[in-house]
């Protein structure tokens, strides 16, 4: 059965780059009715918090990755890591190793010294025949792996194809620290093995840690999964994607007023693709992908795209849904929204706004004051136009609160002061509004209440 899974390390929040490997390993376990599993890697004790745990899993409920087995908390599963660490070293595969930290900074100052690559020398290695150094009293040791000294290790990457890496090159890696916590790449070994995971996807930047896994799985006598190497996401300056370059979080996104959907649909498309589709929904996804059309070259986060996308989805999205979102943001700003008035609202506005927070940089003037800009103000509501604003305010106050009479009292009052629509309806829009461009004044005004905008015409 085909088991995938994601591994976050819990020291902040989502990064767009693990939220990505984490669709893929989801979609290509949803796609083949597999399972897909969440394990907090939280053996980094003094950079792991549960606040980052909390982040990680609401942002992933947020996109819709809903797993079938975990949270699984690494730092629960310390004796089965020591279990294994016992067994490898009765059976010759890991071994004792009780240099200092001073001889290891020796070791690695000589071999600097000599230009050679740092790595470990082999002291406490055993090997038949060989005498190893007397066990000094005092000192704790660590728990190495014995890495094969000879040969290549080979897996055809999902992603990148064939790999080979020859064991010379990688030394006896730590497995075990002396407090009995274990390294990375030990206990992700005994976890994919236990979790029977089927399918590795993870970050490129693991792919020099796969030898060493593999070393390992083999050492065990524990089936392979296979593995997959995403590239790296880029931002416009062809720089790793950091947060000097701006939001690196899931969460940050969703702050900013991006649906979901729009997020799963763009970060799914970065580093794979399906023909020429760019939007399609969560089922597509789904029944589309099989792990094949994964790029080998790294992608480039476009942040105009994501928006398109997002303008695209918030267009077709439910008006009573938008409201609910909109009503969030505008909380965050202070102003109460009912929701119910929101949703007729929404309907006016969202064709021309690419996030939720644009809605509510629209919506708020019908909940508090407006500042008109006041280059617009001077520009537009001149005191030519002042009898003409007048008489309208004065019209409003007489007829019925609709769009139809709105319209009719606008075209009254430009017939008897010989404007043209615009000469009037810019003004009312800078007065009412706080900005000279807006969707069609009637359906615009026929949102406030009577008394605000007559108030605010009068305001001049
Ligand atoms: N905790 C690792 C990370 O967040 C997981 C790597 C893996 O998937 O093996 O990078």
């Amino acid at each position: 059965p085909i088991r995938t899974r994601i591994a976050p390390s819990p020291t902040g929040f989502l990064h767009l780059g693990t939220a990505r490997t984490a669709l893929y390993s989801w979609a290509y376990a949803r796609h083949y009715g597999g399972q897909f599993v969440l394990r907090v890697e939280d053996t980094d004790v003094a950079r792991s918090t549960q606040d980052s745990v909390d982040q990680i899993l609401a942002a992933m409920k947020w996109l819709g990755l809903d797993y079938d087995e975990g949270p699984i908390y690494q730092m629960q599963r310390l004796e089965r890591y020591q279990a294994v660490v016992e067994q490898m070293i009765a059976a010759g595969t890991a071994y004792r190793c009780y240099c200092t930290p001073e001889e290891l900074d020796a070791m690695k100052a000589a071999q600097e010294a000599r230009g050679e690559k740092r790595r470990y020398d082999g002291t406490w290695r055993p090997e038949p025949g060989k005498q190893l150094p007397a066990v000094p009293e005092g000192v704790k040791p660590v728990v190495r792996f014995k890495n094969p000294v000879s040969g290549d290790v080979v897996w055809d990457d999902v992603v990148k194809g064939p790999i080979s890496i020859n064991n010379r090159e990688i030394d006896d890696l730590i497995i075990l620290r002396t407090d009995g916590v274990p390294t990375y790449n030990f206990a992700v070994v005994v976890d994919d093995w236990d979790m029977r995971i089927s399918h590795v996807f993870r970050g490129d930047e693991h792919v020099n840690n796969t030898p060493w896994q593999i070393n390992i799985f083999n050492a065990l006598g524990a089936p392979l999964p296979r593995f997959g190497h995403m590239p790296v996401i880029l931002g416009d300056d062809g720089q790793k994607l950091s947060k000097r370059r701006g939001a690196v979080s899931v969460t940050a996104y969703e702050e900013a007023g991006y649906l979901p959907e729009a997020m799963l649909n763009y970060l799914s498309r970065l580093g794979w693709s399906h023909g020429d589709d760019e939007l399609f929904t969560r089922e597509q996804l789904v029944s589309w992908f099989d792990g094949s059309h994964l790029n080998k070259s790294p992608a480039q986060w476009d942040p105009a795209k994501l928006e398109w996308v997002n303008s695209q989805y918030i267009k077709q999205a439910d008006d009573g849904r938008l409201a609910l979102l909109v009503a969030e943001q505008l909380a965050k700003r202070g102003v109460q929204a009912d929701a119910a008035r929101l949703s007729a609202m929404v309907a006016l506005y969202k064709d021309r706004c690419a996030t939720t927070v644009a809605l509510a940089d629209w919506l708020a003037m019908y909940f508090g004051p407006v500042v008109p800009n006041a280059e617009e103000r001077a520009a537009h509501v001149t005191e030519a136009v002042g009898p003409a604003l007048a008489a309208l305010a004065d019209k409003f106050a007489g007829i019925e609160w609709n769009k139809a009479a709105i319209q009719a009292a606008i075209k009254e009052v430009i017939t008897a002061h010989g404007l043209k629509m615009p000469q009037l309806a810019i003004p009312v829009r800078v007065l009412v509004c706080g900005r000279a461009q807006t969707p069609s004044v009637d359906a615009v005004l026929e949102l406030f209440s009577k008394e605000i905008v007559i108030e605010r015409l009068r305001s001049l």
